[in-house]
């Protein structure tokens, strides 16, 4: 009946967990979910008073422009100098997205013919591998290693790959393994995209949630990154928005723009009253950042103190909210923290073969929670 291109997705780990979930809680477990990677916390007030007024005026009740509003670009483009000292033409160098997911799972198709490689990072976000499916590109891993800080090795790509590579998806701070990137990693992506004629694609959704003082990079910084790429970035986590699909590209005039003719056949945009409240969003006091991220701190001192109290040899991640950690193996910790201490954490194996031998923890859930996430794995023999 399904079309081949659907029979060739990799089956969708997330869903078998989500299953396993509802059957625990129907048993009458008080699950502790450490799974999903969506914040818990609700969005700041501010915005949802502006979604409330906006939605309010009939003005936004039409289409909304293919692009996105020309003030919401201009306060992306804004955001984007005052956070990282970049310079964007709002009218041709920004393009409204539906979260940054749509951007990701349209961006091949702008620049992938089949049978061209995309390289992406493994593990990895998924939608880097369904996009590239559905281009009909052919996937080439790029291992992400504990050895090498959780970057890829460029040099380690096969020519016979490079010759036909067209595009790269790679995101720092990293979802799974919350690792981060040093701006001279991406002065390498930009040579090698130059060298290589690819189309990097970075992915930033976390850049905003970060410790300790870090403060995370933005791809653009790069000279000359605008001629090889874009960056996918996104409101979802910064301000807890992920139910209300607002997100953006940046990038080169002409990459942009290629992914806009494929939106513009594809959607007609995000609803006028969501990117007014994102204006106020981008525009307004960054308070709420500071406030959630002293919140994640907090919880994930909580869990890696916790975990290394329990004898694992964990890393404290400078950003995103997820703590990866080595196991024996992912699917039986998995299961075994949710048989016996009702626990759901992501097996890294979900993520790519690369992630196998890892578990990531989201800290989506409060430091009671996860206080006692920990005294459940007490008992535990792993
Ligand atoms: C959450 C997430 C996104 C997409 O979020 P949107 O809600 O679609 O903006 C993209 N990349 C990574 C790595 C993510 O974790």
């Amino acid at each position: 009946m399904y079309a081949k291109r659907l029979d060739n997705l990799p089956p969708y780990l997330f869903a078998q967990i989500d299953k396993l979930k509802a059957q625990k809680r129907a048993e009458g477990v008080d699950v502790i979910d450490l799974g999903v990677g969506d914040p818990d916390l609700p969005t700041p007030k501010h915005i949802v008073d502006s979604l409330c007024e906006a939605a309010r005026d009939p003005a936004t009740h039409h289409y909304p422009d293919y692009t996105g509003m020309i003030e919401y670009r201009e306060a992306v483009s804004e955001w984007y100098k005052r956070r990282f000292n970049v310079s964007f033409d709002a009218k041709t160098e920004v393009l409204a997205l539906i979260g940054s997911k749509e951007g990701i799972a349209h961006v091949p198709e702008a620049f992938v013919n089949p049978g061209d490689y995309v390289l992406a990072t493994d593990p990895g976000y998924p939608v880097y591998k369904t996009s590239t499916l559905f281009s009909e590109g052919i996937l080439h891993e790029m291992p992400l290693k504990e050895e090498n800080d959780y970057l890829p090795e460029l040099d380690k790509i096969p020519a016979d790959v490079l010759k036909k590579a067209k595009l790269m998806f790679f995101g720092y701070p990293n979802n799974p393994t919350s690792a981060t990137a040093p701006i001279s990693f991406f002065e390498e992506v930009v040579e090698f995209a130059k060298e290589n004629n690819i189309v990097a694609v970075h992915d930033n959704a976390y850049s905003e949630i970060a410790f300790d003082g870090y403060k995370a990079p933005s791809f653009m910084e790069v000279d000359g990154a605008k001629e090889v790429g874009m960056e996918m970035h996104s409101l979802s986590k910064t301000y807890n928005m992920t139910g209300w699909r607002l997100g953006m590209a940046v990038g080169g005039e002409e990459l942009i723009a290629g992914l806009g003719r494929v939106k513009t056949n594809v959607d007609s945009g995000a609803f006028d009253a969501i990117q007014r409240a994102g204006i106020t969003a981008l525009t307004s006091s960054q308070q709420c950042v500071a406030d959630a991220c002293n919140i994640y701190q907090k919880r994930r001192d909580t869990l890696v103190s916790g975990l290394r109290s329990l004898g694992f040899d964990v890393r404290s991640p400078k950003a995103t909210f997820y703590v990866w950690m080595k196991v024996n193996n992912s699917m039986k910790f998995a299961e075994k923290m949710l048989n016996e201490a009702g626990i759901v954490v992501t097996p890294g194996v979900g993520f790519g073969k690369n992630g196998d031998g890892y578990v990531r923890f989201a800290i989506t859930r409060d430091v009671e929670r996860i206080n006692e996430a920990i005294e459940r794995m007490r008992g535990l023999e792993f």
